[in-house]
């Protein structure tokens, strides 16, 4: 049995602590490694490690830590296929999925090398008479990641290459389900040049990421993940005196007018719903039809339906592979049961789907379910699985209404041909990231990703210019040379 443990001080350690968790392959249901799950302590020498290595990190001058990231670039490029398959055989996303995942994430590395430019600050010459003033932005300190297993590659690369070109040193906790393409990134890292101590990867549960929300030596913490846990972590954080962005769960819902094409509407929502088997923050998981539109959109979907191969994710024919995890699948399931007691009904039933050749494998087909109303579960929690709920409303107003009143507001989007309608959804939804037939609109690195409502508990987004103002903070210099003796001085000082 494979025996996982953390990354610390630049190179893999051994897990001692007694507690486990298992690791299974969700194609068939076996077991493939055994992770070791951190103890205080163990987390307590990460910090001591990334502490130590600070100083000199934070004072390597920009160009060089951009160095390093571009050497970290080239080998995250020349491993694409090689973490797409350790994300498939963890998470069950099939390979064309798993290699787009690792792409968004080099994305960012490609921005953060650009961190010369993006850390030069602002200066006033002759703010006063023989008086200038400049401010820089400098590391916060010793940050933690703290990421869900639905992005084991993609939402650390969110958090720690532009943490650490800032000039932070970092600690990454990932998800005990699939940690083993998070802790390659760390060897590449380390590959790359990076110093000892400045990236260190602690595998855990609630104890790790307790100890690191409670440390007073951790000055920042970037959480993804669900919602009560997002809550949870943002609290605590700042209890303990830190600077937090938590990011949460979703719902996210499609407005479907009734001049939308529908051959490019379905495309889009097939993909958006059942890709990676729902298990996206960024999925689409309602479809609000306006008008007349809904029945021949759910003809459509039908078809599509059953004709969706859901296989194993490292089969290359496979467009949907099996759920993370037996427990996740079970309370999807539980999902589809309740909607169909709640009186929605259910169109296309993927519950009895098993794979011929694994049987333990995690997998159900797509569910499609049409007259959902706001009342049902189905429609108010997030079901994290592939299952489409339609909403039909009469009019625009009804639907922008239904998004703008639910509990979450990640990311959604508005299918349509009229420039106008598009316009005015843009300009009024209640939500951080909006497509105008866009079904993901999920934002390049350069620009910032981040949700509304209970989708995100902080004031930054991450990446792009909220990525580097997260990571650092702001100092202003007033300087003053003189040409004679100075008097004292009490009033408050204005510049003459
Ligand atoms: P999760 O909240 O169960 O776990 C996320 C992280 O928190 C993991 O590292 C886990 O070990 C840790 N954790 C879990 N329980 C904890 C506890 N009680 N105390 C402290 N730490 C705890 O989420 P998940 O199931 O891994 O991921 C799916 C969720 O993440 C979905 O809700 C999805 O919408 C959300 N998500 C959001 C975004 C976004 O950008 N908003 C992106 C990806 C995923």
């Amino acid at each position: 049995m494979n025996q996982l443990g953390h990354f610390i001080n630049g190179a893999a350690v051994t897990g001692s602590n007694q507690r486990n968790s298992a690791v299974f392959n969700p194609a068939t249901g076996e077991q493939t490694a055994q992770l070791s799950l951190a103890s205080v302590t163990e987390v307590e020498q990460a910090i001591q490690v990334a502490s130590d290595a600070l100083p000199a990190w934070a004072a390597t001058p920009a160009v060089r830590r951009a160095r390093v990231m571009m050497k970290f670039l080239q080998l995250l490029n020349d491993h694409v296929d090689e973490l797409a398959l350790l994300i498939s055989q963890e998470h069950g996303k099939v390979l064309d999925d798993a290699k787009g995942e690792v792409t968004r994430g080099i994305e960012v590395v490609e921005f953060a090398c650009g961190i010369p430019h993006l850390l030069k600050g602002e200066y006033s010459e002759n703010v006063g008479t023989r008086v200038d003033s400049w401010s820089v932005r400098q590391p916060v300190g010793v940050c933690a990641g703290i990421s869900p297993f639905n992005f084991p590659v993609m939402v650390p690369l969110w958090m720690f290459p532009i943490a650490i070109a800032c000039g932070n040193t970092f600690i990454m906790k990932p998800s005990e389900k699939d940690p083993t393409s998070t802790l390659r990134l760390a060897e590449l890292f380390a590959e790359a040049g990076l110093p000892k101590g400045v990236f260190n990867v602690v595998n855990g549960d609630k104890e790790a990421v307790d100890t690191l929300l409670k440390h007073p030596s951790v000055s920042a913490i970037s959480f993804v993940g669900s919602t009560p846990i997002a809550k949870y972590v943002q609290k605590t954080g700042i209890e303990f005196g830190k600077r937090v962005q938590a990011l949460g769960g979703a719902k996210n819902h499609a407005i479907v007018m009734p001049d939308a094409d529908i051959d490019s509407t379905v495309n889009a929502l097939m993909g958006a719903a059942y890709g990676s088997a729902g298990e996206r923050c960024m999925a689409i998981s309602v479809a609000v039809t306006v008008g007349d539109i809904a029945d021949p959109l759910i003809a459509a979907l039908k078809e599509k339906l059953k004709d969706l191969r859901v296989l194993p994710g490292t089969d290359l024919e496979a467009e949907m592979g099996p759920l993370v995890t037996q427990q996740h699948l079970d309370t999807v399931l539980r999902f589809v049961d309740s909607g169909v007691q709640e009186g929605a009904d259910l169109v296309v039933d993927g519950r009895q789907l098993q794979h011929p050749d694994h049987g333990d494998g995690y997998f159900m087909g797509g569910c499609l379910f049409d007259n959902v109303t706001p009342n049902m579960r189905i429609y108010q929690q997030e079901i994290f699985g592939p299952v489409l709920a339609v909403v039909r409303v009469d009019d625009y107003e009804q639907a922008l209404e239904l998004i703008n009143s639910h509990e979450y507001g990640n990311g959604t989007a508005i299918f349509t041909q009229e420039g106008h309608a598009a316009r005015e959804f843009a300009s009024r939804v209640q939500a951080g990231m909006v497509g105008i037939n866009v079904p993901i609109p999920v934002p390049m690195a350069f620009h910032s990703f981040g949700g509304w409502k209970s989708s995100l508990f902080g004031d930054h987004h991450m990446h792009g210019m909220e990525g580097i103002r997260f990571f650092t903070k702001l100092k202003t210099v007033t300087s003053r040379w003189q040409v004679s003796k100075s008097q004292s001085q009490f009033s408050m000082p204005t510049m003459k």
